[in-house]
Parts: structure tokens; C-alpha cells; sequence
């Protein structure tokens, strides 16, 4: 069986599921024998909820500014004044 410690590693997968089947399997084999990590699955799970629930919000122009300063590169017009509303 897994360690607790793995399956802290293996979680965001399992939940997202984007596990592949046998590392899904480990994982539901050690959740089946331990309440610790269901807990922890659980606070996930819930996490994942709200975050998507959240709405998206516009990068502001002067991020991406300094994005692109920080990054050394040349970004094109409409990646810096991107077309999307202004956040309220
Ligand atoms: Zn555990």
C-alpha cells in the first residue's frame, strides 16, 4: 500500500481524475483503509468546487505589461489589450 505521503502526492490527480487506472487503484486502496487521507481528499474535492465556481477575471493590462518586461519578450497588441470587458 501507499504511503500517506504519496497519496498527498498522487491527490490532485485523483480528484481532478486525471489519474491513470493503476494510480487510481493505489489510491483507492489506501483511502479504503484511511481516514486521514479521506479527510484530506474530501478538503480537495471541496477546494476544486469553489475554485471552479469562481468566475474568471481579465489579466489587467499593466500585469501583462510588466509580465512582458519581466519576461524579455515582445508580446503582440492584442495580448496586452486583450479584448475581454474590464473586471467590475
Ligand atoms: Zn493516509
Amino acid at each position: 500500500m501507499i504511503s500517506c505521503r504519496t497519496l498527498a502526492r498522487l491527490l490532485l490527480g485523483y480528484v481532478e481524475q486525471e489519474l491513470p487506472g493503476e494510480y487510481r487503484e493505489l489510491v483507492e486502496q489506501h483511502l479504503a483503509s484511511c481516514a486521514q487521507c479521506v479527510a484530506l481528499a474530501d478538503s480537495y474535492t471541496v477546494v476544486l468546487q469553489l475554485v471552479r465556481q469562481l468566475q474568471p477575471v481579465p489579466v489587467p493590462p499593466e500585469l501583462l505589461e510588466a509580465l512582458r518586461i519581466a519576461a524579455g519578450l515582445d508580446l503582440p497588441f492584442a495580448v496586452l489589450h486583450p479584448p475581454w470587458p474590464e473586471p467590475c
